[in-house]
């Protein structure tokens, strides 16, 4: 089991469950930009955001930042100093990137953060790295290298990241690295692409990682609105079986033997759903050949008959019911669900 860092209120590693974090992309020198940005994406579901310090006018955003709910890790590259100021700002945790933070300067970012027990993500990018022909096992290693300078400094309250933009050297990197130390691993792909692309290498490269029992804590990295990147790791949470509580709405794709509008059956549930945070499961099949086997496993669920439909609830038929009444059936029993 890895070890368990604290990051204010939110427990990374250990028995914890798998955080969701994001990252803003707004300027941080505007300070109401970007609270509003970390305060919306606090309530659609991110546990911790990640915001970039790239000068000293961005400090006073941190302060205001670590005055409200939400743990703020400061993203700092180049310019050691601003650690140690974000760490004093109020920070919950700082990212440093070893490739470019000159490693004299290691001691005093550590000296800080020991100081306040601030946790430091050790996240190593390839594209920043400056060897040539960089494998996913030296990635592993540069990240555990830069862990044993920190460590030496008689400091271990840290998190290792190792990204790339590509999926599969991706997986490697961090399935080294989880057999060779104890530390939790903040997951995801760096410069995953814009939304629907960015999801799907995303969902792969995170999806394959959780599966194996590897990552502590993920972050979706998109071009553009990161509400995005709150969708799509919760969406990955759900399909990797770690978040159970929310209403799955199981559909067929139909085919010739199709009876219903499955479509809009499915989606208008799956709109009226969306926001409930309860374990319910709900099969919509157009016909009787799957629909029997699907709807022992849903809470309640339709199988599509040609004028009729027999609605299931835990594998018994309630009743069958005329095509055409079905989706308003569907919506009372769900509405009946989650009450
Ligand atoms: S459940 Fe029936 S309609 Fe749906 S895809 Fe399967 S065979 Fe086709």
């Amino acid at each position: 089991m890895k070890k368990t860092v604290l990051v204010r209120d939110v427990k990374i590693g250990g028995n914890s469950p798998v955080s969701i974090q994001s990252m803003t992309n707004t300027d941080t020198r505007d300070t109401l930009a970007t609270v509003r940005q970390v305060e919306k994406l606090y309530q659609i579901g991110a546990d911790i955001v990640r915001v970039s310090v790239p000068n000293d006018e961005s400090l006073n955003t941190i302060k205001e930042l670590s005055k409200g709910k939400v743990p703020i890790v400061a993203d700092i590259h180049f310019d050691y100093k601003l650690a140690i100021k974000s760490v004093e700002s109020g920070a919950d945790k700082i990212r440093i990137n070893p490739s470019n933070i000159p490693q004299t300067a290691i001691k005093d970012i550590v000296k800080c953060c020991k100081e306040r027990n601030i946790p430091i993500r050790v996240g190593v990018n390839k594209g920043s790295v400056k060897e040539n022909s960089i494998t996913p096992r030296r990635l592993a290693e540069i990240a555990l290298e830069n862990a044993k300078i920190i460590e030496d400094l008689g400091y271990d309250n840290l998190v290792l990241a190792v990204k790339t933009s590509d999926v599969i050297e991706t997986i490697k990197s961090y399935r080294i690295l989880d057999k060779l130390c104890g530390y939790p691993l903040h997951i995801g792909l760096t410069e995953a692409g814009t939304a629907k692309r960015g999801i799907l290498k995303s969902a792969v490269a995170i999806g394959s990682l959780l599966a194996d029992n590897i990552g502590d804590t993920i972050r979706v990295s998109l071009t553009g609105d990161p509400i995005n990147e709150i969708f799509a790791a919760k969406e990955i949470l759900r399909a990797s079986g770690l978040d159970k509580n929310f209403v799955e709405v199981v559909a067929c794709p139909t085919c010739a033997r199709n009876n219903l509008d499955v479509e809009k059956i499915a989606s208008t549930l799956e709109e009226m759903t969306k926001e409930i945070n309860k374990p319910l499961r709900i099969a919509v099949m157009g016909c009787v050949v799957n629909g029997i086997g699907e709807s022992k496993d849903a809470d309640f669920g339709v199988a599509g008959g040609r004028d009729k439909s027999a609605i299931f609830a835990k594998g018994e038929i309630l009743k069958t019911l005329p095509n055409d009444e079905v989706l308003d059936e569907l919506i009372r029993l769900t509405k009946e669900y989650i009450k």
